[in-house]
């Protein structure tokens, strides 16, 4: 296992749409390990593959006491509602904005053995669902963001320590 480094607006790898896996081996788990360590280290809520500059269908979420969610070929099949809410991504430093969300997101997805499953997220993880999916479309929250949080109402939330949602 092993930090990876986490490439960042500009680089052209974010904007671009990623392959499914295809081959559920030693090379996808390294990869889920090393994301996991590097999503731990950053203190953001997910991380998708092209953020770590591998264009792959990938991507592992904190779901903080209940440990770490790996999606592999991850599809949204079912929303519902909606919410507003603060994003920031861990490849976009310093910006924070609002984005209409669902708020609730059903997934299906494959895990690193290529077994599949759906789970369904609220709140804060059904924004990660949807921020993280975008990733692997070469998509950023930015492009969906309605209003950027000022400087001010960035301090202001650093001194709360709430809203912590860098994806
Ligand atoms: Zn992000």
């Amino acid at each position: 296992m092993a930090l990876r480094t986490i490439v960042t607006v500009g680089d052209p790898v974010l904007s671009k749409v990623c392959r499914p896996v295809t081959d559920f081996n030693d090379r996808l788990h390294e990869l889920l390990d090393d994301m996991t360590d590097t999503l731990l280290e950053s203190g953001g809520v997910g991380l998708a593959a092209p953020q770590v500059g591998v264009l792959r269908r990938v991507v592992v979420i904190d779901l903080d006491e209940d440990g770490i969610l790996e999606l592999v070929n991850p599809t949204i099949i079912h929303t519902e509602g909606e919410q507003d809410g603060v994003e920031g991504c861990l490849s976009v430093p310093g910006k924070w904005g609002m984005v209409k969300r669902p708020e609730s997101v059903t997934v299906e997805a494959q895990d690193r053995d290529g077994q599949r499953f759906q789970i369904t997220g609220t709140e804060l993880i059904a924004r990660c669902f949807c921020h993280e999916l975008d990733h692997l479309d070469g998509h950023l929250y930015t492009e969906k963001v309605y209003r950027f949080l000022t400087e001010e109402e960035i301090a202001e939330m650093n001194r709360e320590d709430n809203g912590e949602d860098k994806s």
